[in-house]
C-alpha cells in the first residue's frame, strides 16, 4: 500500500506501479475546466461483473492522497462483492474538492457523463458527502448508477439492510463462541449510533441484550440510550469495558496497537469499514488473544447487496434481506475455516473471496 508521505516525497507517482501492486485493471482521470470537476475512477476487478462502488467527495490535501484512497477503496469493493456472492466487481470514484464550494448540478452531471462513457464497466452509488439528490443529478446523465431513493424506484437507504447483516454476522459469531446464537443477556457495546448503529440497536434490544452505547453526538447518544434502555459510555471508555461483544459502527482502524490490549470482549462484530488498522498484524493479534473477529467487509455487506440487486435487476426489499441473511452461514464457514487452517478470520475471508474470483475467472 502506498503511504501518502512517501508519495509526497516521491518526484512522481509511479501510476502503473501502483496499479500493479494490487492488480487494478483501470484508472480514469476526469477533468472539466468549465465545472471545475477533478475526479478519479478506479476499476479494480471486473471478473465477476461490472465494478460497483460509491462516489466519495473529499477535499484531499493532494492528488496522490486521492489516488491512494480510490485505489484502496476500489480493491475493498472487489472482495466485498465476491464474498457476498454478487456478480459484481470492485470500483470506486473520488471527486476532489470542498463539498461546500464546488458541488453543484453541473459538476455532478459532468461527472455522470464520465461514468456513462465507461458503458457500464463502472457503476456508481452514494458514498461520503454525496446525497440521494446528488445521485439523481448523476442519473440524469448515466444509467449506470444505483442506490437511488425508493420514491423514484431505487432500493433506498442501505443502512437498515447493512444493520441486518451485522446483526446476523454477530449471531453467527455468538454461535461459534458460546454454542448457541442467542444474544439474550449478552453485554454488547455499540460504538456510533448513526444510521447503521441505531438500526442495529433495534435488533439487539428485541433480543434483550444488555446494551452500552457511545457517540460524539450527544443528541443521538441520549435518544439511543432512552429508546433502547442502553447505558451511555465515554468515547474512550468503550475499549476497556468488559463486554461479550464490541460492535464498531463509527469509524475505521479502531482495532490497533493502542486498543487491542485494553479490549475485554469475546467477539468483535460491527459495521465500520477497515476496522483492523493493520489487516495482518492486528488480525493475528486478535486471534492470539482468543477474540473472534467477524470480518467487516463480510458482515457490513448488506448495503452493497441492496444496491447490487437494485442495479442487477429484480430488487425487492425481501430479496435484499434474504440475500443478506446468507451472511450468517458465510460467517460460520469463515470462522470454521480460520480455526481449521490456523489462520486469522480476515485472512480466511479474503481466501474465500479470492477463491470465488479465480474459480469464476477459470470458467470455460
Ligand atoms: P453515520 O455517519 O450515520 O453514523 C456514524 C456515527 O458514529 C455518528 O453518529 C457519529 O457521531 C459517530 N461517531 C463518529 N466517531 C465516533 C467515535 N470516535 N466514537 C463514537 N461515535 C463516533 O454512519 P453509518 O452510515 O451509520 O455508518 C457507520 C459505519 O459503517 C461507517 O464506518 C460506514 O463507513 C460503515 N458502513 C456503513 C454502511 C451503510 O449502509 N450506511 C455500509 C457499510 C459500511
Amino acid at each position: 500500500m502506498i503511504e501518502v508521505n512517501d508519495l509526497k516525497k516521491a518526484k512522481e507517482v509511479e501510476i502503473f506501479g501502483e496499479l500493479a501492486k494490487h492488480d487494478h485493471e483501470q484508472l480514469i482521470f476526469c477533468h472539466d475546466s468549465q465545472t471545475g470537476l477533478k475526479a478519479i475512477i478506479s476499476i479494480h476487478n471486473t471478473v465477476l461483473g461490472p465494478a460497483l462502488g460509491g462516489t466519495r467527495m473529499w477535499n484531499y490535501t493532494s492528488d496522490a492522497e486521492a489516488l491512494h484512497d480510490v485505489l484502496r477503496l476500489a480493491r475493498g469493493m472487489t472482495y466485498k462483492a465476491a464474498i457476498s456472492g454478487l456478480n459484481l466487481g470492485g470500483g470506486k470514484a473520488v471527486i476532489i474538492g470542498d463539498v461546500d464550494k464546488i458541488k453543484n448540478e453541473a459538476l455532478l452531471r459532468r461527472f455522470g457523463k464520465f461514468v456513462e462513457s465507461l458503458n457500464g464497466k463502472y457503476v456508481t452509488a452514494e458514498d461520503m458527502n454525496m446525497t440521494p439528490s446528488d445521485m439523481e443529478y448523476i442519473a440524469m446523465e448515466t444509467k449506470h448508477v444505483t442506490g437511488l431513493s425508493e420514491s423514484i424506484g431505487g432500493g433506498g437507504d442501505p443502512s437498515p439492510v447493512t444493520a441486518y447483516g451485522v446483526y446476523v454476522g454477530m449471531k453467527a459469531s455468538a454461535k461459534k463462541a458460546y454454542g448457541n446464537d442467542s444474544l439474550e443477556g449478552k453485554r454488547i457495546s455499540v460504538q456510533g449510533v448513526g444510521s447503521v448503529g441505531m438500526h442495529l440497536l433495534e435488533y439487539l434490544s428485541k433480543e434483550k441484550a444488555k446494551l452500552f452505547v457511545s457517540d460524539y453526538n450527544e443528541g443521538r447518544l441520549h435518544s439511543a440510550a432512552k429508546k433502547y434502555k442502553a447505558h451511555p459510555i465515554g468515547l474512550d471508555e468503550i475499549y476497556n469495558l468488559e463486554v461479550d461483544i464490541y460492535s464498531p459502527c463509527a469509524m475505521g482502524a479502531t482495532i490497533n496497537d493502542n486498543t487491542i490490549d485494553r479490549m475485554r470482549c469475546k467477539i468483535i462484530a460491527g459495521a465500520a469499514n477497515n476496522q483492523l488498522d493493520d489487516e495482518v498484524l492486528h488480525g493475528k493479534m486478535l486471534a492470539s488473544r482468543g477474540i473472534i473477529y467477524a470480518p467487516d467487509f463480510l458482515i457490513n455487506a448488506g448495503g452493497l447487496i441492496n444496491v447490487g440487486i437494485d442495479y442487477l435487476g429484480g430488487w425487492s426489499k425481501e430479496r435484499a434481506y434474504r440475500k443478506t441473511e446468507k451472511i450468517y452461514q458465510t460467517t460460520i464457514d469463515i470462522l470454521n475455516l480460520a480455526e481449521k487452517e490456523g489462520i486469522h478470520t480476515h485472512d480466511a475471508a479474503m481466501k474465500l473471496a479470492k477463491k470465488r474470483i479465480s474459480d469464476i475467472a477459470g470458467l470455460k
